[in-house]
């Protein structure tokens, strides 16, 4: 007998209980004896209580670098606008660059997260000027000279601007 047998309003023989856990119809020796329960027997069948008592004391999976960069941005990253800044949540460090333990730079991982690894040498530059901004779209990986000639070039300007 399986649950695809079994009607709505229909009487089980008392020989027979249905797991709550896998929904489906045993025999009641599938399930423990328990004498708080009005059956006698627990809700969930052996098989099932043995799966769960598993899963309570399995370790839990450590957090991916992922995960952990996705709660630095409050939300998976496949749910943000693909052309605003993701401002970092989490801890900052060397004048309000993202981090990430341990010691690593929250736009570096993006980087190396959603477009590859940043070849030797290369410093990321924040397009947006944004230090806090981690959205790859954002990020591109320069020599250090060029990202230095990017920052003269937007002080002069500002500096122009400002005049
Ligand atoms: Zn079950
Ligand atoms: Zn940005």
């Amino acid at each position: 007998m399986t649950t695809g047998d079994i009607r709505v309003g229909m009487r089980l023989p008392t020989s027979i209980q249905i797991c709550t856990r896998c929904r489906t119809a045993l025999p009641l020796d599938a399930f423990s004896p328990d004498s708080r329960c009005r059956s006698g027997h627990t809700s969930a069948c052996r098989q099932c209580c043995a799966e769960a008592m598993r899963a309570k004391y399995l370790p839990v999976p450590k957090p991916t670098l992922l995960d952990r960069f996705n709660r630095g941005v409050d939300e998976p990253v496949e749910f943000r606008d693909p052309t605003d800044c993701w401002e970092w949540k989490g801890s900052t460090q060397w004048g309000g660059y993202g981090s990430l333990w341990p010691g690593l730079k929250a736009h570096r991982v993006a980087y190396e997260l959603f477009v590859g690894p940043i070849p030797h040498g290369l410093t990321i530059d924040h397009l947006c000027y944004k230090r806090a901004c981690v959205n790859p779209a954002h990020l591109e990986a320069v020599t250090l000279s060029e990202n230095v000639r990017r920052a003269r070039f937007r002080q002069e300007f500002l500096r122009r601007i400002a005049a």
